[in-house]
């Protein structure tokens, strides 16, 4: 017995001792092949685009002529940017190669995620876009009009900054959002509101609670989507919503 185990004493000081010269070994390999996939990775000539005051992605994606439009630029530029797409400061610098090159297929996956929109409330579409009628200023409803009970949860359709929160005449209790690709989403008639101006939402997250605030016959969510965060720059919501792939 003390024979064997003045055997095993020297015997595990020399595995470990061979363990650590292994691990010594491998960490030392693995630093120069990172360093040449990187390499290999990079692309030839980097173009960037530095973020100037009043810039959206949407508004470089276009001056710039980037494929695929501001959100395979958002796509390339998501470790600068952030999880908010719509927040893009001065100074910014943005690489133009990779939302420009064609053909990259491992991104696209989480672009559907992070640029998600979602239906901004659960119910049935009540008054249309367009329709024509004298109790609307502008002589027609400038939004879609969703059926719910008061208290029913409101969603921002996408990620965003709020622009503001609180009471505007006809519209009762509003919310406004501003969106990476520089349209604006507005939720009114609501009974209570969940978020102020300036705060960051993302897709799906609860602004506020429906309800019939403001011009109404009866509780709805009155929802419109804007060039502008002003009454009557209005577009179609629902198409809007569709074409960033809400069924609805
Ligand atoms: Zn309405």
């Amino acid at each position: 017995m003390p024979a064997k185990g003045m055997h095993r004493r020297p015997k595990s000081q020399r595995i470990t001792r061979a363990a650590a010269l292994a691990s010594a070994g491998g960490a030392a390999l693995a630093l120069p092949l990172l360093g040449a996939t990187g390499a290999h990775a990079a692309p030839a000539a980097s173009t960037t685009y530095t973020v100037k005051a009043g810039d959206t992605l949407a508004k470089i994606a276009t001056a710039q002529h980037v494929d695929g439009g501001w959100k395979k630029l958002y796509e390339a530029n998501k470790s600068a940017i952030g999880s908010d797409a719509a927040v893009i400061k001065p100074g910014m610098k943005l690489t133009l190669d990779g939302a420009a090159a064609s053909g990259s297929t491992a991104t696209t996956a989480s672009a559907t995620n992070t640029t998600g929109y979602e239906k901004p409330v659960d119910g049935a579409i009540g008054t249309p876009y367009h329709q024509n009628g004298a109790m609307w200023s502008s002589g027609y409803h400038t939004g879609t009009d969703f059926v719910v009970p008061t208290g029913t949860a409101i969603k921002a359709v996408g990620a965003g900054t709020v622009v503001s929160a609180g009471l505007d005449g006809a519209y009762g209790n509003e919310v406004v959002i501003q969106h990476a690709d520089g349209k604006y989403s507005q939720y009114a008639h609501m009974s209570s509101l969940g978020v102020s101006a300036g705060q960051h939402v993302t897709a799906g997250q609860q602004i506020g609670l429906s309800g019939a605030t403001g011009n109404v016959t009866g509780p709805h969510l009155h929802f419109e989507i804007r060039t502008s965060p002003s009454y009557g720059s209005d577009l179609d919501p629902l198409a809007y919503l569709r074409e960033h792939g809400v069924q609805v």
